[in-house]
C-alpha cells in the first residue's frame, strides 16, 4: 500500500527536525522538503545567494524561474502586486494544493529566484512538514523539484538522497508525495488567465471555479522557461504508441535488442508481454499521477534503454500525465547550456 500524505497527521511532525531545517533556511541553507505535489529543493526566497545554490545543485540554467513557496492566500500581497480577482478566488479554492499562480513580482522577491522575470510563481503547498517549516521558518521558500536539471522529480525522500545526496544540507522525510506530478501553473498576470502547465489541479476544477473555459497549451509549443521538451525524463529513452500497440511495440524492440521497460495500459494489464521490466498502469488516474515517477526511476534502476507507453486520456489528471510523458519522449538537449538557448526560453510568460 502507498501512504499519502494524509497518513502523516500533526503527531507525526518532528518539531525538532522542522525546526533545524528553518535555522538552515534562516543560515542561507538548503532544505529538501517534501509536499504533496514533488520534493523540493528549498532556500530562502529573499535570499539571493541561497537561491544562486539551488541552480548551482541542481544544474539548473539561472534563466529558469523557481516557485515561490508561501505560508497562507492571505500572504498573497505580500509577495506579488496587481492581483487580480481571478487569481484570488483561484487561491481561496484551492490553496493549500497543487495550484502555482504566476503574478506580477512583489518587491520581496529577488530577481534571481524569478530568473530575472518581473513575474512570480506562487503556491501554498498542501503537506504537514511543507507548512509546519513555513510556519517557523516564516518567509517563502523558493523551491524547485529536488532533481538534477532535467531529470525526473523525486516522489520520495529516498529519491532525494539518491540523487542529491550531500549537496542538501536536511532533507526532511515526509513519506511518499500524495499527488506525485507537479502543481498546476496558472498565468494570473492579465484578467485572461491560462495554463502554462497542467498539473496535479484539472483543468476541469479550475474551469468549474472561474466559470469560464480556460486555454491550455500544446505540449510541443510550450514556451515557458524552464519548461524545454525534455524536462522530467529519464535516462531510458521514452517511446509513445497507441495503447493496442503497447505490447506488439515492446515485443518488437525486445526481439531487436533493447532491454525495454512497458507501461502496461489498464486495459492489457492481464496480457503477458516479453519484455526487460514492467509497469502496470492503474486505472485510475489519480494513483497513475502518484506512481509516475517512480516508475520511470524503477525502468531506469532496472537497466532498461527504452520505455515504451502510451498517453491517458487528456481529461483529470490524465492532462498533467500525458504533457509529462510527452516531455520524457521529448528531443533531448546535451547540455544544460544548449537547454537554456532552446526557443521556448524566447517567451516569458508575463
Ligand atoms: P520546477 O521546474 O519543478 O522547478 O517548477 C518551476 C516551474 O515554474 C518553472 O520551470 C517554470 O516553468 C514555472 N515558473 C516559475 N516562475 C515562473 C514565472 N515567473 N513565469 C512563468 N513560469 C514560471
Ligand atoms: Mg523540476
Amino acid at each position: 500500500m502507498t501512504a499519502t500524505t494524509s497518513d502523516i497527521d500533526k503527531a507525526a511532525i518532528d518539531e525538532a527536525a522542522i525546526d533545524e531545517a528553518a535555522g538552515v533556511l534562516r543560515a542561507g541553507g538548503l532544505v529538501a522538503l517534501p509536499t504533496e505535489t514533488v520534493y523540493g529543493l528549498g532556500a530562502n526566497a529573499e535570499d539571493a545567494t541561497a537561491v544562486a545554490r539551488v541552480f548551482e545543485t541542481k544544474g539548473r540554467p539561472p534563466t529558469h524561474p523557481l516557485i515561490v513557496h508561501i505560508g497562507g492566500a492571505e500572504q498573497l500581497g505580500d509577495w506579488a502586486e496587481d492581483v487580480p480577482a481571478s487569481a484570488r478566488l483561484l487561491a481561496e479554492h484551492f490553496w493549500p494544493g497543487p495550484l502555482t499562480l504566476v503574478l506580477r513580482r512583489g518587491r520581496r522577491v529577488p530577481l534571481e529566484a524569478t530568473g530575472g522575470l518581473e513575474t512570480v510563481a506562487l503556491r501554498v503547498p498542501d503537506h504537514p512538514v511543507a507548512r509546519a517549516l513555513l510556519a517557523a521558518f516564516g518567509g517563502g521558500i523558493a523551491a524547485p523539484s529536488a532533481n538534477r536539471f532535467g531529470s525526473v522529480s523525486p516522489t520520495t525522500a529516498d529519491h532525494v538522497r539518491a540523487e542529491l545526496g550531500d549537496a542538501v544540507d536536511v532533507v526532511l522525510d515526509g513519506g511518499p508525495c500524495g499527488v506525485g506530478v507537479e502543481s498546476t501553473i496558472v498565468d494570473a498576470t492579465s484578467d485572461t488567465l491560462s495554463i502554462l502547465r497542467p498539473g496535479g489541479v484539472t483543468r476541469e476544477d479550475l474551469e468549474a471555479v472561474l466559470g469560464h473555459p480556460l486555454a491550455v497549451p500544446e505540449t510541443s509549443r510550450v514556451r515557458v522557461p524552464g519548461q524545454h521538451p525534455s524536462h522530467y525524463a529519464p535516462r531510458a529513452r521514452v517511446v509513445l504508441v497507441e495503447p493496442d500497440e503497447v505490447v506488439a511495440e515492446a515485443e518488437r524492440a525486445q526481439r531487436l535488442g533493447h532491454r525495454v521497460g512497458v507501461f502496461l495500459p489498464p486495459a492489457f494489464t492481464d496480457t503477458p508481454v516479453e519484455a526487460h521490466a514492467v509497469a502496470a498502469v492503474p486505472a485510475s488516474t489519480a494513483a497513475y499521477a502518484r506512481e509516475l515517477y517512480g516508475f520511470l526511476r524503477e525502468l531506469d534502476q532496472r537497466g532498461c534503454d527504452l520505455i515504451i507507453a502510451s498517453v491517458p486520456a487528456e481529461e483529470g489528471l490524465g492532462l498533467a500525465i500525458a504533457n509529462r510523458l510527452r516531455r520524457a519522449a521529448g528531443p533531448r538537449p546535451a547540455t544544460p547550456e544548449a537547454a537554456d538557448a532552446a526557443p521556448d526560453r524566447e517567451t516569458s510568460a508575463s
